[in-house]
């Protein structure tokens, strides 16, 4: 995968062979199982394999899964799904909990060098000890307790002998260091539970910054790449590394995170939308989660160049989704073939046009990439057109059907609006139209001009189809106080319409993308199209503001 764009990191890693502090390059992508991927992980996952492709290197996919009441065998095996689907390739791929053992005997290392402490308070009292930015922190009393005794401690934390939250292993560090995270931070927790992997081995679990370090030591990563989020915690990585005397250093640097406005990005915040059933599932076409773009139609090189655009820094600022939105747009503007599609259909009879007579019509596939050559279009004496493409007392500069104008039907012929048919309510159910078979499109008519060019198709051939329209799920994702995310879900953020499409599309597969005619972009639903009904995701509308 080409990453041409230098960066800060680039520019580090190019150093580090060059002075010959390193020989190679191995990053790692290293998620938590414990929900799917999002877009922001796709950025991580461009610069972590993309960097290490720029100069020969490799890349671990490594699960991070050290906390196991929150993993799943499910998320691992989605996210390996996503990875591949991006159009990466793992050198291997690890489990953090594959190290635990040799994890364990680095613990001990630390605790016969004096260097960690088995600690009896409780996690209140810890973070109350741990102090404050202007205030030190405080000694625990059992941070001096004998090498033997920690030792001794440890091994039962091991064998099971305390309950959940009796008992930490701790770094002795330093209680008064100005970085809080130097702070006796724990690296050992009792937790009884059941984990994916290593199922009931163990009962103590390594903290991240314990296990962090120590999993990018053991498997040679050169440079380990995080959000900034870590950046007040590289000493601590550091210390560890060092303490635990890893005989290869990685380094870690921090670049800024991925953010898109209107959109929540955290695995806490989707799991809960998916649990509380306000989306379905993790693939709901309105999360930003990979599954989801890639089910409401976006492509693997749309996320790609999206996420090498916004670029790599120290800075995390929001980036507007339309500009993702352009790149799904520039992906399938050559690609996706073009049809016509009604959503909110209404009848329209040509009623000097013959009962029995069916045109097959001639149209290109797609006037931007003409190779795709052309389709067939039936035309007959019914048609459907948009019902937003009527209107009975129009405003100035409205070029669609009224009574008495005329318009082009695409690829058709003019037609022109000759008398409105109303329902009991006052509902316009059907539009009466004559149509001049002089204006047939491709004849060379110029008697004559229009302003408004409309889609239809035939009623008679059309096929049923569901659309679904999508807006942001979030309409502000900034919290005022005494709110939650949830207080701004968007309650029409879906929007479900029945309608028809060309008879063409008759073998349409999951997953086919289109240009509807006006309308956008869209993609076959993997979940809910059947034999019966063809479901469609809007990806993106046409237009756009956004520029480059
Ligand atoms: P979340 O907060 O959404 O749960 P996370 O950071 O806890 O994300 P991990 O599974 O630990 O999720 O992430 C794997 C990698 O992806 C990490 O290196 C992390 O820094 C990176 N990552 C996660 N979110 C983003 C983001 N928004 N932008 C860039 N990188 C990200
Ligand atoms: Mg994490
Ligand atoms: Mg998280």
């Amino acid at each position: 995968m080409e990453h041409n764009s230098s960066n800060f990191i680039k520019t580090i890693i190019k150093e580090d062979l060059e002075s010959g502090k390193r020989d190679r390059v191995v990053t790692r992508f290293p998620p938590e199982p414990n929900g799917y991927l999002h877009i922001g992980h796709a950025k991580s996952i461009v610069i972590n394999f993309g960097l290490a492709d720029d100069f020969n290197g490799k890349t671990n996919l490594r699960f991070d899964d050290t906390n196991p009441l929150k993993e799943d065998q499910e998320y691992v095996d989605a996210i390996k799904a996503d990875v591949q689907w991006l159009g990466y390739e793992w050198e291997e791929l690890r489990f953090a909990s594959d190290y635990f053992e040799e994890m364990y005997n680095r613990a001990i290392l630390l605790i016969k060098k004096g260097k960690a402490y088995v600690d009896d308070l409780t996690a209140d009292q810890i973070r109350e000890y741990r102090g404050t930015l202007t205030e030190p922190g405080k000694e625990s009393p059992y941070r001096n307790r004998t090498i033997e005794e920690n030792l001794d401690l440890f091994e039962r934390m091991r064998k099971g002998e305390f309950g959940n939250g009796e008992k930490v292993l701790r770094a002795k560090i330093d209680m008064a260091s100005p970085n809080i995270n130097l702070r006796d931070p724990v690296i050992y927790r009792v937790s009884h539970a059941s984990h994916h992997n290593t199922g009931d081995k163990w009962c103590i679990y390594p903290m991240y910054a314990f296990a962090h370090p120590l999993e990018d030591a053991i498997e040679g990563v050169t440079h380990s790449l995080c959000t900034t989020e870590f950046e007040d915690q590289r000493p601590l990585y550091n210390w560890v590394v060092e303490e635990c005397e890893m005989e290869h250093q990685p380094q870690q640097i921090e670049f800024g995170r991925l953010n898109i406005s209107n959109t929540v990005m955290s695995k806490r915040k989707l799991k809960q939308l998916v649990d509380e059933g306000i989306v379905d599932g993790w693939d709901d076409p309105r999360l930003p989660t990979i599954s989801g773009l890639r089910r409401k139609g976006y492509t693997p090189a749309a996320i790609r160049e999206f996420v090498k655009e916004t670029g790599v820094s120290k800075g995390s600022g929001v980036v507007d989704e339309a500009m993702l939105e352009h790149f799904v747009r520039e992906d399938l503007k050559l690609t996706a073939p073009r049809t016509m599609g009604i959503l909110k259909p209404l009848k329209v009879v040509i009623t000097n046009y013959p009962e029995d007579q069916v045109e097959w019509l001639d149209a290109e596939i797609n006037p931007e990439n003409p190779e795709m050559g052309m389709r067939k279009i039936p035309f007959s004496r019914e048609i459907y057109v948009e019902q937003e493409d009527f209107m009975e007392n129009p405003p100035k500069k409205y070029f669609r059907l009224f009574p008495g104008n005329e318009v082009r039907l695409k690829h058709a012929y003019f037609i022109k609006c000759e008398e409105v048919i109303k329902d009991e309510n006052g509902e316009v159910i059907e539009l009466r139209c004559t149509y001049d078979p002089e204006t047939k499109s491709g004849s060379g008519f110029t008697g004559r001009k229009v302003k408004g060019t409309i889609h239809w198709v035939d009623a008679k051939h059309a096929l049923p189809a569901e659309f679904r329209l999508y807006e942001p799920l979030i309409s502000d994702a900034d919290e005022a106080e005494g709110k939650t995310f949830l207080d701004y879900v968007n309650k029409n953020s879906l929007e479900v319409v029945q309608g028809f499409i060309e008879p063409n599309m008759e073998n349409v597969k999951p997953h086919d993308k289109f240009q509807f005619f006006r309308h956008g972009y869209f993609n076959v639903d993997p979940k809910h199209t059947t034999k019966e009904k063809i479901v469609f995701n809007r990806i993106v509308s046409l237009k756009s503001s956004f520029k480059l």
